[in-house]
């Protein structure tokens, strides 16, 4: 095995790892990117057929106006002094079986357009296109408010950003409730479910009202040479700047030493060790395989087990020896929709119906003419397509050399036989002027990318399973980042910006002075406020100050006798407490976020008395009532994250588990029945005896010495 050394290694040239990449190298690293396939890009490349040059995806990419999220990273990185981008006008029409509707490059057309032909649903169409303008608005200013590093706290973010939060906790069909009630119109207004690949009742409500907004406000662009020409530029700057990508090169281990990655090794037989890792590939092969199970807490492993792949496509690739602009067909983009249900056409792609199943065909000699030979055209067809489709198209999930397998064959061609005919219905005599044609089905994108499912946009974007419910491109692993659909979700701008994010991860774990702002998304490290808490709690146990802690104690009447019933666990040891059956009794600090030094007073002033667990269990109760619910899941890892480094200053004698106990107390039940309104700024302590009784409460830190008193006469 040849081994090699570099600052960076990263896996996966998708548009993920070159923006990566591209930044890394910039910025004075020795990177170097080992890619499976033989050319850059992951999905954005294309291939030859005679003249005829076929783009593999891109139909509009969005966000590259000034101001647009991906305009920045594009100029940054070279691309727009590379490749002409042209702004989509219109950006598609759309055929409903009664409706053709053309949506405009500019929007205000395309507003008066959808109200012309649903006149009924004037108001709500225009109330909800200001709605989902007001979610981007807040979107963009949550990032440059990162960026700025002027975020409220935790608590306060669903107050500051509430259109975006409203947004990222629904899904697309709840969002539209609240406007527009007519179903037809709300199958029109959802035209671009594909680009998501989720119906209106399962897709986030933001995954598909910010690309929306971005597309229909500020412009649908295809690049001159397609978005291979993207790639390659991309691939050209990372050169230039003294970067390497290597092909052919597919990564299949990670060696992990003392918690670090140490090294990337390829079925090829190089070995590259790094200072950091940035993966492009998908996370199920990265994590799960490379790095392995045993090396990943258990929820982690079985988050990433359980993620299910979006969906997939089938694809039809035609070269023409016709001129079908010439003759007038006059679309670049034409969604064609044989129902207004949505959710059925989701079902039809999903059981593969490919009759059914709604269909969009691109003209590509109208936006990128230089692709057809002179009295040509380069036409395709696509549906959204499932991986599963007739036992995994014919394989019975035995992919090896499938490709040539007849059963496999049959069904592609059956499949291709089926979009062709609906095409030949707009276009007749079709078939007669077809020069190449090529069919990609879920296993051509999977043979490709590796993309488990072929999936096309990662893992689903449901409600659930968006921002920071998603993936992080932080991992456990602590040089370790992943990039990329898997991350941020679908889409190519999509894939430039986590690319960009990841980057400055990275620059800020291999430089810890630099400034490592996060872009787009959410920040894991910055909002939640119970890593903060406890974090600040182990600073402040080396400096104990009562005074600084709260101000003086009063007596709190509790809400209740005893604890509400039910148990609490433990963030990090898991450990479970029964409220009425406690392993002794336990004094409760609950605390806010900006109060977090709390607990370390009290549990030094309280351990100098009663050093022993066993007579008194002293937990950290952090109210997390406030915290909206798609943050909860970061809350957990951060706690748990936060038990571990504490767990670690604990002698090697003692239980942690005994003496780090962080309660989440998620809706306040807690904190509730002890009688405290808000402990956000002064901590409350409650003593509760084995049995959940209730034996005392009070509000500052200087009640604790009666409540110890309680405890005593408790006897
Ligand atoms: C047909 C189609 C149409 C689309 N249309 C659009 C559109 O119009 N607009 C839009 O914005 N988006 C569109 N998309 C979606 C968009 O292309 C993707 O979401 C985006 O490009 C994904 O980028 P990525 O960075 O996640 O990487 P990917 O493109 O998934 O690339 C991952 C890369 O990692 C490599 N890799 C994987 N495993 C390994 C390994 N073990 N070792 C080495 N290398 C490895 C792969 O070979 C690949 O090059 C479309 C996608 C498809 C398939």
């Amino acid at each position: 095995m040849r081994e090699e050394s570099f600052d960076v290694v990263v896996i996966g040239a998708g548009l993920g790892g070159l923006s990566a990449a591209g930044y890394l190298s910039k910025a004075g690293k020795r990177v170097l990117v080992l890619e499976h396939h033989t050319v850059p890009g992951g999905y954005a490349h294309e291939f030859r057929r005679g003249r005829y040059r076929f783009e593999v995806a891109l139909h509009a990419i969005d966000g590259l106006a000034p101001g647009g999220w991906a305009a920045d990273i594009l100029e940054e990185l070279g691309v727009t002094s590379a490749v002409r981008f042209n702004r989509l006008d219109p950006f598609y029409t759309v055929q409903f079986p009664e409706h053709t509707i053309t949506a405009h490059a500019n929007v205000f057309r395309y507003e008066q357009e959808l109200i012309r032909h649903f006149p009924h649903e004037a108001e709500g169409v225009r109330k909800l296109i200001d709605a989902m303008q007001q979610v981007y608005w807040d979107v963009q200013r949550f990032s440059i408010d990162g960026e700025m590093k002027r975020r409220p706290p935790m608590a306060g973010i669903p107050a500051a950003y509430s259109h975006m939060i409203s947004a990222m906790g629904q899904s697309w069909g709840e969002f539209m409730d609240a406007y527009i009630a007519d179903p037809q119109l709300r199958g029109v207004f959802s035209t671009l479910w594909g680009y998501y690949g989720l119906p209106p009742s399962r897709l986030n409500a933001s995954t598909f009202i910010l690309p929306w907004v971005s597309y229909h406000l500020f412009g649908a662009y295809y690049p001159e040479g397609g978005s291979m020409a993207m790639s390659r530029a991309l691939e050209q700057t990372i050169l230039a700047h003294g970067g390497e990508i290597r092909y052919r090169q597919t990564v299949n281990r990670i060696e992990i030493r003392d918690g670090k990655a140490v090294a990337v090794e390829t079925e090829q037989g190089l070995r590259i060790t790094a200072d950091a890792v940035v993966s492009n590939a998908n996370p199920k092969d990265v994590m799960l395989k490379f790095v392995g199970k045993e090396h990943l807490p258990s929820e982690y492993g079985e988050k990433i087990a359980g993620d299910a792949p979006a969906v997939s496509n089938l694809v039809l690739y035609l070269g023409l020896d016709r001129d079908i602009r010439a003759e007038g067909w006059p679309y670049h983009e034409l969604f064609v929709a044989e129902d207004y249900d949505i959710e059925g056409d989701y079902a039809a792609v999903m059981a593969g119906d490919f009759d059914r199943a709604g269909m969009v065909i691109t003209n590509y000699t109208e936006s990128d003419p230089g692709c057809a030979p002179d009295g040509g055209s380069v036409l395709v067809a696509m549906t959204l397509a499932p991986w599963d489709y007739a036992d995994q198209w014919g394989t019975g999930g035995d992919l090896t050399s499938y490709g040539k397998r007849p059963q496999y064959l049959e069904l592609k061609q059956d499949a291709a036989d089926r979009l062709l005919t609906r095409l030949e219905e707009r276009l007749p005599g079709l078939r007669a002027s077809i020069k190449h044609m090529e069919v990609a089905t879920p296993l051509t994108n999977y043979r490709y990318s590796l993309n488990p499912g072929g999936s096309i946009y990662g893992s689903e974007q449901t409600v659930e399973n968006m921002y920071m419910g998603r993936l992080s491109e932080k991992t456990p692993v602590d040089n370790l980042f992943l990039t990329g659909a898997w991350i941020i979700g679908g889409g190519m701008s999509a894939a430039l910006l986590s690319g960009r994010s990841v980057a400055r991860r990275v620059e800020g774990y291999l430089d810890p002075a630099s400034d490592g702002a996060g872009g787009l998304l959410p920040d894991e490290d910055a909002p939640p406020a119970t890593a903060e808490a406890v974090e600040t709690s182990n600073e402040q146990a080396e400096k104990p100050s009562r005074e600084s802690a709260g101000a003086p104690a009063a007596a709190v009447s509790p809400a209740a006798s005893r604890l509400p019933g039910g148990s609490l666990t433990a963030a990090g040891s898991k450990r479970e407490f029964q409220r009425h059956a406690l392993p002794g009794p336990m004094l409760f600090v609950c605390h806010g976020e900006n109060n977090t030094g709390a607990v370390a007073v009290v549990s030094e002033h309280v351990r100098a008395q009663i050093p022993d667990p066993a007579e008194l269990l002293i937990a950290s109760c952090v109210d997390l009532r406030h915290v909206p619910r798609m943050f909860r899941a970061i809350a957990q890892r951060a706690m748990g994250q936060a038990y571990e480094k504490t767990a670690e200053l604990i002698p090697a004698d003692l239980d942690p588990a005994d003496h780090v106990i962080i309660l989440p107390d998620w809706d306040g039940a807690v904190a509730k029945s002890l009688g405290f309104t808000d402990v956000s700024k002064e901590a409350g302590v409650g003593l509760v005896a084995a049995d959940g009784r209730i034996l005392g409460a009070a509000q500052g830190l200087d009640g604790v010495d009666a409540l110890l008193q309680a405890l005593r006469n408790e006897g």
